[in-house]
């Protein structure tokens, strides 16, 4: 393949996908991406828990070649970036003038004993997803998912729901550490103990055991969880295994084509500015291959998020197209269901703040959904963290019986705006004795008026 594009983005997912909508019809373009398909990853966990098919989170293809963009079923070997071209592993070179690395990151696993047994895997790919439906279809009975965040506690759900006893493994003291306090994770984990899911907290898992196929996870307490005890289940990988050991650890970003001190790379990623530049000019990166910083701090944050791949994809196009936008920073607004539990958080935690050297003041609020009147109300709990010096909003997180990305994105764009205490008191906000609380009370003016009192000094 000798062929020049003006632009070409290495890489399918969301970040891809964005930029192909928005660029398709300005720049002669090309998507790389290796798979067949790309994939709705938020959705795996409810493919495995038999919730929706496998082909419902596949996405079309015709996102990108009905915009006019070139779709490149390859991979990437390297790139010469001094000379504009790369180097396909089944297509051999390509051309181009503006380059965009978009290719996300894979799972971490770290490099303990026996991580290389049959049955330890991550959960990320299309391939992932089919080797763990085959072992669940074909009857498999245990899995140990190490990793209580939001990913593993999907996951976990799933698996549970599908008959197979399973273990949640986690080095944190709580269940969700980086998306919300003790309080909510505390009754996450309640939820899971409830449904029967193992919940060990506060262990690492020390090493993997077994011969061919794993069958014993050690953790640095001592304890050692078995998983020879059922019969041998075959996956469709025709391997053979007794359990499976699935790490949720965190994502580190896929840059294995990118030649060896070509360009400046941190530990979250490639290094970027908040037009998306690299350290090369006319190459671009954007999404889980990136390194930015916290939109609070100011500080390298992890943000590995379709949520922030996305937004870093729509800067990037409007700058490709002429227009200036910058990238303002991670807030890493983010929710999940545990069982029939809405859980999310944004910004900072109280703990993540206090690390970062806030004093901080916190308000706890609580209202129904739905008006108390109203027979199908549920409970609806928001925990509000502000700066003591600046009474800006710094973090916020919610726990509920219904969805909760609605009030999460509400304190996200608060903490954005760089809102205070005292603008989410002037807060418009509409009631329905079906959607939401009394007209008397918003939960998140509510919280704003304590946190006021608090920095005010006055008594509830
Ligand atoms: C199970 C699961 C659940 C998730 N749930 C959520 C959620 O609820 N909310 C949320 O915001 N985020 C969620 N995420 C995270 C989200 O999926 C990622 O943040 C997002 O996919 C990142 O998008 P991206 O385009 O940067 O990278 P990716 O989606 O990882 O895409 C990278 C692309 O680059 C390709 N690529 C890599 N190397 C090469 C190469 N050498 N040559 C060519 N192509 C290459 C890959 O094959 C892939 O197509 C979840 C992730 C998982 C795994």
């Amino acid at each position: 393949m000798n062929i020049k594009y003006e632009l070409v983005v290495v890489g399918g997912g969301p970040a891809g996908i964005t930029l192909a909508k928005r660029l398709g019809n300005k720049y002669k373009m090309a998507i790389i991406r290796p798979e067949d398909y790309s994939m709705i990853y938020c959705a795996m966990p409810y493919v495995v828990e038999d919730l929706i098919e496998k082909k419902k989170c596949l996405k079309n293809d015709n996102l990108i070649t009905g915009a006019g963009v070139d779709l490149i079923r390859d991979e990437v070997v390297s790139i010469d970036f001094n000379n504009k071209n790369l180097l396909l592993k089944s297509s051999g070179e390509l051309f181009y003038d503006k380059i965009v690395i978009a290719s996300g990151a894979v799972p971490f696993i770290p490099q303990i004993e026996g991580v290389n047994l049959e049955g330890v895997m991550g959960f990320k790919t299309q391939k992932d997803l089919e080797k763990i439906t085959s072992f669940v279809q074909n009857g498999l009975k245990k899995a140990v998912v190490i990793g209580a965040g939001a990913i593993g506690i999907e996951l976990a759900q799933a698996l549970k729901h599908k008959g197979l006893d399973v273990s949640l493994v986690d080095l944190a003291q709580q269940v969700l550490p980086n998306l919300v306090g003790n309080e909510f994770a505390q009754r996450a984990s309640e939820e899971l103990i409830k449904n029967d899911i193992h919940l060990i907290l506060n262990s690492k898992v020390e090493k993997l055991v077994g011969k061919n196929y794993v069958k014993e996870v050690h953790l640095d307490s001592g304890e050692i969880i078995y998983l020879d005890e059922f019969a041998p289940c075959t996956g469709n990988d025709n391997t053979t295994i007794k359990g499976l050991v699935i790490f949720a650890t965190g994502v580190v970003p896929d840059l294995k084509f990118i030649p060896y001190n070509s360009i400046s790379v941190g530990r979250q990623g490639i290094i970027i500015n908040e037009r998306m530049e690299t350290s090369i000019p006319d190459v671009y990166a954007v999404g889980d291959c990136v390194q930015y910083n916290s939109l609070i701090t100011g500080n390298v944050l992890g943000g590995k998020l379709a949520t922030n791949a996305v937004p870093m994809a729509r800067i990037l196009a409007d700058n490709l197209l002429g227009r200036k936008s910058e990238y303002k920073g991670f807030v890493n607004g983010a929710a999940t269901k545990v069982y029939e539990n809405y859980v999310g958080g944004t910004g900072l935690t109280v703990l993540a703040a206090e690390r970062e050297g806030f004093e901080v003041v916190k308000a706890y609020s609580q209202l129904t959904t739905q008006f108390p009147i109203m027979p199908g109300k549920k409970e609806l709990r928001l925990k509000l963290v502000a700066d003591k010096k600046t009474s800006k909003i710094i973090g916020g997180q919610v726990f509920s019986g219904e969805p909760v990305t609605g009030i999460v994105d509400l304190i996200s764009f608060a903490i954005q705006k760089e809102a205070t205490a005292y603008d989410l008191l002037d807060l418009s906000y509409s009631a329905q004795p079906y959607q939401s609380f009394f007209p008397a009370g918003n939960i998140v003016v509510t919280a704003a008026e304590q946190i006021i009192n608090q920095l005010e000094g006055i008594q509830n």
